[in-house]
């Protein structure tokens, strides 16, 4: 098809619904994204692709130019890597097994993380009478219930749970004030409330995503705290498997980091792609397709979807 200037779109290409961590319905969030201007927008919820359907559904109705994506945890040189896909066949049956079998440990993952919490914050009675009932406050593996129980309340989707629900029930409780301070004091390595998680190989994920015919991309590259080697074999491992595209705009990034990696994509010949990763009002820094904080891609790049 191609486009007169692919540059001058308004493209949000990650973003998330309650089908994963997000907080809006699918459809809510294709109003959202058709209110704050967006022309093209990809769903692609955590390891889980049971909300594109509804979003597709809605953006039918608005005319908004709709595409299926999703965001695959992996694991990389024994660190968490997403890897987005789109323009993804939803019904492909690898790519439908791959996903629910990434999804599978997450049930038992965040009830030992609940537990890690509840063995930590046992020691801290506050702490312990905010997150159960303040009147009989619960110790050991009964508070882990309980701050298990108190985050399945945010979940949208029984078969994803994830950080941020526990995280979402922490705030709730004000152990902390915003969901990064949950993050960074109990969530990530070495914290008590993380677990270790094995996630699917970077072949895999990309291979899924191509086989459902679809783009791979690498998301949130400014995230990932590999070293030099780690990167560059990150880069060419992807390229081999027939990985595509790199997000150089996303909400993650700071102003030199759009600079940074739209130098690696041109570098690598990875196609660019931009997306919000938005979550939620309230949570969300960048909101779904702003262009204030979240440029349009420069036009040192090309645009993953310049063909489409
Ligand atoms: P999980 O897939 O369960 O490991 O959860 C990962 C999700 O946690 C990411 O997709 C983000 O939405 C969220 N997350 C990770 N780090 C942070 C952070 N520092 N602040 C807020 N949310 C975060
Ligand atoms: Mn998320
Ligand atoms: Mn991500
Ligand atoms: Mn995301």
């Amino acid at each position: 098809m191609g486009y007169a200037d692919p540059h001058r779109i308004n493209a949000d290409l990650h973003s998330h619904s309650h089908m994963s961590d997000g907080v809006l319905t699918p459809a809510a969030l294709v109003e959202r994204a058709v209110a704050n201007g967006v022309q093209m927008l990809a769903l692609t919820d955590h390891d889980e692709v049971s909300g594109l359907a509804a979003a597709q559904a809605r953006a039918d109705e608005l005319e908004l130019r709709f595409i299926c994506g999703v965001e695959i945890s992996i694991t990389f040189a024994q660190k968490t890597v997403h890897i987005v896909g789109l323009n993804i066949d939803p019904s492909n049956a690898v790519l439908l097994k791959g996903l629910s079998a990434t999804r599978g440990g997450r049930a038992v993952r965040a009830q030992t993380m609940a537990q890690g919490l509840a063995q930590h914050l046992s020691k801290d009675a506050a702490a312990s009478a905010a997150l159960s009932h303040p009147d009989l406050p619960l110790s050991g593996t009964q508070l882990g219930d309980a701050i298990y129980a108190g985050a399945l309340r945010y979940v949208g989707n029984p078969d994803l749970i994830s950080r941020t629900h526990l995280a979402r029930y922490l705030v709730e409780r004000k152990l902390c004030k915003q969901l990064s301070d949950v993050f960074l004091r109990y969530l990530t390595p070495n914290k008590p409330g993380y677990v270790e998680t094995s996630w699917a190989s970077l072949t895999e994920a990309v291979s899924w995503i191509r086989q459902a015919g679809g783009q791979a991309v690498i998301a949130h590259p400014g995230r990932y705290r590999f070293n030099e080697t780690e990167r560059i074999a990150l880069y060419e491992a992807f390229k081999d498997l027939g990985g595509e595209g790199l997000e150089v705009m996303t909400a993650s990034h700071t102003r030199e980091q759009y600079t940074e990696f739209a130098k690696v994509a041109k570098q690598y010949g990875f196609l660019a792609s931009r997306g919000s990763d938005f979550h939620g009002p309230e949570e969300s820094r960048v909101d779904v397709g702003e262009t204030a904080l979240l440029p349009l891609l420069p036009d040192s790049v090309v645009p993953i979807w310049h063909n489409w």
